[in-house]
């Protein structure tokens, strides 16, 4: 990643979704839970970072995928998903690849009868635009994976609750929170285009899709929890509202992925869950990590995976710079603090960077809870 200049002087308040281990713990043994960050822990996974739900002139974007990869090329990005809609033609047409540093992928965003439906590692454009179930199904069968992007969102909302077969869901969509949600924020990031103090206040807490997203876990399901970006580089009125370069920066997504950043490595971590969810702009969120860690010392699982009970299983937590955390089960928001011990299942987390009022040095950045 390329050092970005960080915003300072102001209080700035802000959402670090977090990922999710889904831990069945049974017993009122209860994990330690600690903020010390056993080196074996990172041992063997390196982040790739990269934005996730972008739109280009093949569906209703303003730019051509090559240029909004060169937009992500120049972020520092390592790696871009676009999803138009209901169309493969960016993959169809070759344009996947390496663009600099990014490697840029094509999914499709499929409009059901009960809302958007994200496909990703399709082999080939699933035409028809039929039932959500069987949208899902037709996904899956091509070994693609599938999330529901923006759930709540006004315009149509998803309606399909009993929906099988799916990877995830998106818990954040920076065009829902910019357009929906803030829109004077929106506009004043149009009038301070590109300036990362403005970007940072734009962030709000969306509480729905987190609510939703604990629901399903406490359900026992295993749902991946993504943050999309939603990128047009939406133009009205002759004003460049969300440009692409913009909406990049309000969230991203660090996938834990072993060995280089390819196609299957990034899909791999995606379906495994394998990833955190970040509003960098505010604070660099890169080496945050949640894991499980067994007597031996030895790694039984990070964010995403289903660990198995055991005597001695420890549940790490280890932040990129010193912090409060709070953990998110059954609706409730449940005290944690690194050190203290926790009686409950720990199934999804967030957390929220709070960057205090201080100089640009090292150690200046908090992270505390909302
Ligand atoms: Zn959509
Ligand atoms: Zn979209």
């Amino acid at each position: 990643m390329q050092k970005r200049p960080r915003p300072y002087f102001l209080l700035l308040i802000a959402a670090l979704l977090c990922g999710c281990a889904v831990l069945p713990l049974e017993s009122s043994k209860v994990p330690h839970f600690s903020s010390r960050m056993p080196a074996a822990v990172a041992h063997g996974y390196r982040e790739a970072i990269g934005v996730i739900h972008a739109h280009s002139t093949a569906s209703d974007g303003q730019l051509p995928p090559d240029a909004i990869a060169r937009i992500a090329d120049r972020q520092g990005l390592d790696f871009l998903i676009l999803t138009d809609h209901n169309t493969l033609n960016p993959k169809a047409e070759g344009k996947e690849g390496r663009y600099g540093r990014t490697l840029m992928l094509a999914g499709d965003e499929i409009s059901t009868a009960h809302g958007h439906y994200l496909a990703l590692r399709l082999r080939e454009e699933v035409k028809s635009r039929e039932a959500s179930q069987w949208t899902a199904d037709q996904v899956a069968s091509q070994g693609g994976l599938g999330f529901i992007p923006h759930p709540f969102w006004k315009r149509k909302p998803w309606s399909n609750p009993a929906l099988k077969g799916f990877t995830g869901i998106e818990i954040y969509n920076a065009a829902e929170d910019a357009r929906n949600k803030n829109p004077a924020m929106l506009g004043a990031a149009t009038l301070l285009e590109g300036s990362d103090l403005s970007v940072g206040h734009w962030v709000a807490r969306l509480d729905q899709p987190l609510a939703l997203w604990d629901r399903l876990l406490s359900g026992g399901r295993q749902v991946v929890g993504i943050g999309g970006a939603d990128a047009h580089g939406l133009v009205r009125f002759g004003l460049r509202l969300a440009p692409y370069s913009t909406i990049f920066k309000l969230v991203r997504n660090h996938l834990l992925i072993m060995g280089e950043v390819t196609e299957a490595s990034v899909y791999e971590a995606l379906e495994k869950g394998h990833l955190f969810v970040a509003h960098d702009v505010i604070a660099d969120a890169s080496g945050f990590l949640f894991a499980a860690v067994g007597p031996d010392g030895a790694v039984r699982g990070i964010m995403g995976d289903r660990v198995k009970r055991e005597p001695g299983l420890k549940l790490y937590a280890h932040l990129p710079s010193p912090g409060e955390t709070r953990f998110l089960k059954d609706a409730k928001r449940w005290p944690g603090w690194p050190g203290r011990r926790a009686g409950w299942q720990w199934m999804g987390l967030a957390c929220t960077g709070w960057k205090l009022p201080a100089r640009p040095s090292p150690g200046s950045t908090a992270i505390r809870s909302t």
